[in-house]
């Protein structure tokens, strides 16, 4: 890979082209029972064993019938119950009907399901009022899912959408990717974990927190190595521990100018990485390559661009690398931007925003306030980027913008 001149600013689709077309897919797969398949990735094509529903069963609590006995004004007498779970079993004599619950099988014979509601019981049997038509309140063998029909392709991300489904299949087991293995740490003497005091000059580490929360929802097994002190032995053995034990390391901090340099000089003996600016903002340094057999992401260290360039870059890179081909992009959408917006020409912005309706049903857009790379608070705040073009200076009140609405990784 080539080194890019620092002073190169790279755009967001250069930097995921050139990410997106050097990694491939994992082909490792395992097969895994649904009750622990939550977030994983299908690795074959899904087809029905069965029909769903297996059998034609009643929608109704009601009255079976052979609508061509149906007579309004004639007492049909019960000649049998069914229950889901438990079916009609026996002769059906001509000229009656079967008492029948939702769900049950509808019992031989039987082309029609009167409800309840339309049914008076007296002693000579059942008297029903309204009409009858052939099937109604029938659902059918099928109906939702026939036997052998393609249920989901490869690449599909199983979760509460998709496993109710497989288990109404009865599938037990299934073949997933191996989940993705990162290795995450992040770097800075000023750095202390949550449950520590504060020293003079110490923040708390953000950024391992939030990396580790995306990387769950991502499906991915974490190896979590702690805050590493900007000291360049314990730096170098950090990376060499990550890479031999995950396809991907991501750290954060550290790429900045003046640091990148080290960590350049460091990685270059490790790997090939590159160092870019992003004309992006918040979150201009990023670093992409590969150590000695793992893919590297470098996360600046403001937590809103760790966070941001995780969000808009590592993401595609994870959904890609594990094999999640049906992944798209969050939804973009245009809103009237609410508030005033100040923005410099030259980046792509992604402002933090809150969306919501206006009285007249328009979608409206706020800032969260403060757009500071540091203020981590403008997510809980937010519920959507405002992404403002490079190009494009301060947006006035009306004016149109596109947002992008976040997804689950930030919910
Ligand atoms: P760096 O990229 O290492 O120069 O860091 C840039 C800024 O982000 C500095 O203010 C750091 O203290 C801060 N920072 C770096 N890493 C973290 C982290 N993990 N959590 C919170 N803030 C961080
Ligand atoms: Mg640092």
């Amino acid at each position: 890979m080539d080194h890019c001149n620092t002073s190169d600013l790279f755009s967001l689709e250069q930097a995921l082209t050139k990410m997106l077309s050097q990694v491939t897919p994992l082909q490792a797969t395992e097969t895994i029972a649904l009750t622990d398949a939550a977030g994983r990735i299908t690795a074959r094509a899904i087809t029905s064993p069965i029909a769903v529903p297996p059998f034609a069963n009643s929608a109704m609590d009601g009255y079976a019938v052979r609508s061509h006995e149906f007579n309004s004004t004639i007492p049909l007498p019960v000649a049998g119950k069914a229950f889901a779970g438990a079916p009609f079993k026996g002769t059906w004599p001509a000229n009656t009907c079967i008492r029948i619950m939702t769900g049950a099988p509808i019992p031989d014979g039987a082309d029609a399901v009167i409800m309840q509601e339309q049914a008076t019981v007296n002693e000579q049997g059942v008297i029903f009022s309204g009409h009858v038509h052939v099937g109604q309140n029938i659902r059918l063998a099928g109906e939702d899912i026939q036997q052998e029909a393609a249920v989901f392709p490869a690449g599909v991300k199983l979760g509460a959408a998709q496993l109710p489904l497989l288990a109404s299949l009865g599938i037990a087991e299934i073949s997933v990717f191996r989940a993705l293995k990162v290795a995450i740490f992040s770097t800075g003497d000023e750095l202390q974990p949550v449950g520590q005091p504060l020293g003079e000059g110490q923040i708390y580490d953000t950024n391992r927190f939030a990396v580790r929360l995306m990387l769950q929802k991502l499906g991915c097994q974490i190896i979590d190595l702690g805050v590493i002190p900007d000291d360049q032995e314990k730096l170098r053995q950090a990376f060499e521990t990550a890479n031999a034990a995950a396809d991907l390391v991501i750290s954060s901090g550290g790429v900045s100018v003046g640091e990148a340099d080290y960590t350049k000089q460091m990685l270059d003996e490790l790997g090939n990485v590159g160092f870019w600016k992003l004309a992006i903002k918040p979150g201009k340094p990023f670093a992409f390559g590969k150590l000695a057999s793992a893919w590297f992401c470098g996360l600046p260290g403001n937590p809103v661009s760790a966070a941001l360039t995780f969000y808009q870059l590592v993401q595609p890179l994870i959904a890609k690398l594990s094999g999640h081909s049906t992944w798209h992009p969050p939804l973009r959408l245009r809103a009237k931007a609410a508030t005033k917006l100040k923005k410099t020409p030259g980046r792509l912005d992604f402002q933090r925003g809150i969306f919501s309706t206006n009285a007249t049903g328009e979608l409206e857009v706020h800032t969260t306030g403060h757009q500071g790379s540091h203020v981590f608070s403008s997510f809980s705040q937010g519920n959507c980027f405002i992404v403002l073009e490079r190009e494009r200076g301060s947006v006035a009140v009306g004016e149109t913008v596109e947002i992008e609405l976040f997804n689950e990784l930030l919910s």
